[in-house]
């Protein structure tokens, strides 16, 4: 059976907006996760009046409540005594819960003394599940009544995040006979709204395993989900659609269940035993940040030349004058010399190199924002991409720039064509 799940986030400070509602991003990822339908985030002030209507509307069109913030010692935090009420329960004392919040000032917070109020919070909804909470003061909850579900967690992100995912996910988990697994094709060199083109029928039509699209920066997932009665049987329903995908979108999928492109780029290099450098000019090391921000590297990647200056570019990789005084730094020549003289001058077995106009302003010589050329450089030969961005933003500019130099990377390295 399917459910579905709102999410009420309790807190004035997040009308105000003092803050955002981080919590239910995180939380409805999750939800998506399981297979869970969620439809409607609501947000409700310190404010019990408020708050019941919000926990009347929510229970007529939702089986799983989930509640956020609130749970604390304080006057303010009325989350469990409205939702007891709501659903007709009485709030009991919870001798283990209190035991364990003493416990937690005694370790913890020695020079902050537990005052009475703090014993409110373990007042609990007679025959509630109690959820434990390892990671700061108020427990959380879980009880069943009149056919919906009502989860509390607390509001502050780092606890709701693990209370959430050690929590009230395997309470959720039990809720759903069988299992809910999901994989995801990574793609790159696609928009989302190309890819959702393509493939509207079948998401509409898809029941089970279910097919979802997300955008992220220059990048597109597709996420296959299917619920089933165990983990094999899950697979079989989710692989074919996957080899399906695959064989759909050919080329543009850099992967399957792995974190990013420039993982991707790293795991290819190596299990092939092959050495990496950078020679970056618009992208300014982040290609090598991006690399070495992953355990490992250092099996792969040799370093990088951050060559900002026309000088650096002639003087460190050996880009020939007369190229940058003829075609200037954003070029495609430029941008196949710098790859070659990193190979040149790191003395790695493939390079890669960023030469492009990140903005705000277009260069001297009329190069518009956006347009970045980048190159890899191989004992095989160069090649050169030409990437036009319609955007403003630096920092987004510089991202996917980087991402296309691995995309470049991960093309070759798989021995695809090199475009
Ligand atoms: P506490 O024991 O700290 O009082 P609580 O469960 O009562 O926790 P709140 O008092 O509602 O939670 O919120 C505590 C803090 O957690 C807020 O000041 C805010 O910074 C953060 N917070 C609360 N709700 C959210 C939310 N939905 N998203 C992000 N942050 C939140
Ligand atoms: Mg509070």
């Amino acid at each position: 059976m399917s459910h579905t799940a709102e999410l009420i986030a309790v807190g004035t400070e997040l009308l105000l907006g003092n803050i955002a509602n981080t919590d239910a991003q995180f939380i409805s990822q999750g939800l998506s996760a399981l297979g869970i339908n969620v439809y409607y985030h609501t947000v409700v002030g310190d404010n019990p009046d408020r708050l019941r209507a919000a926990v009347e509307l929510a229970r007529t069109r939702a089986d799983i409540l989930i509640t956020t913030g609130g749970l604390g010692p304080t006057c303010d935090d009325l989350t469990k005594n409205v939702l007891a009420e709501c659903f007709g329960k009485r709030l009991v004392f919870h001798a283990p819960s209190a035991r364990r919040i003493e416990d937690y000032f005694r370790k913890l917070h020695s020079s902050r003394p537990m005052t009475e109020n703090n014993y409110q919070q373990a007042m609990l909804p007679e025959g509630c599940t109690v959820l434990d909470n390892d990671w700061g003061t108020a427990p959380g909850v879980a009880f069943e009544a009149d056919g919906v579900h009502v989860i509390m967690l607390p509001g502050p992100p780092r606890e709701c995040r693990a209370m959430f995912t050690h929590r009230a996910v395997p309470y959720l988990r039990k809720l759903s006979d069988g299992v809910i697994v999901s994989r995801t094709l990574k793609l790159f060199g696609i928009g989302e709204s190309s890819m959702e083109a393509q493939l509207r029928d079948e998401m509409n039509s898809m029941t089970n395993p279910t097919l979802a699209p997300y955008a992220k920066e220059g990048e597109c997932e597709l996420r296959i989900t299917a619920h089933a009665a165990d983990e094999a049987a899950a697979r079989a329903l989710i692989d074919p659609v996957a080899a399906e995908l695959r064989a759909r979108f050919g080329p543009l999928v850099y992967g399957v269940d792995v974190p990013s492109l420039e993982a991707a780029v790293l795991a290819l290099l190596r299990e092939k035993g092959l050495t990496f450098g950078t020679a970056e000019s618009c992208t300014g090391g982040l290609i090598a940040k991006r690399i070495t921000d992953l355990p490992g590297a250092s099996a792969a990647f040799r370093g990088g030349v951050v060559s900002y200056a026309a000088q650096v570019k002639h003087d460190l990789l050996g880009v020939d004058q007369a190229l940058l005084d003829r075609y200037g730094a954003v070029s495609e020549p430029v941008a196949a010399a710098m790859a070659e003289g990193a190979r040149r001058a790191l003395g790695c077995d493939i390079a890669v190199a960023s030469t492009g106009v990140a903005g705000p302003d277009p260069d001297e010589r009329g190069n518009p924002v956006g347009l970045v050329y980048l190159a890899l450089a191989a004992p095989e030969g160069t090649w050169v991409r030409r990437t036009e961005q319609n955007l403003k933003e630096r920092p987004r500019i510089r991202h996917i720039a980087a991402s296309h130099a691995f995309d470049l990377a991960r093309r070759y390295l798989t021995g695809l064509e090199m475009k």
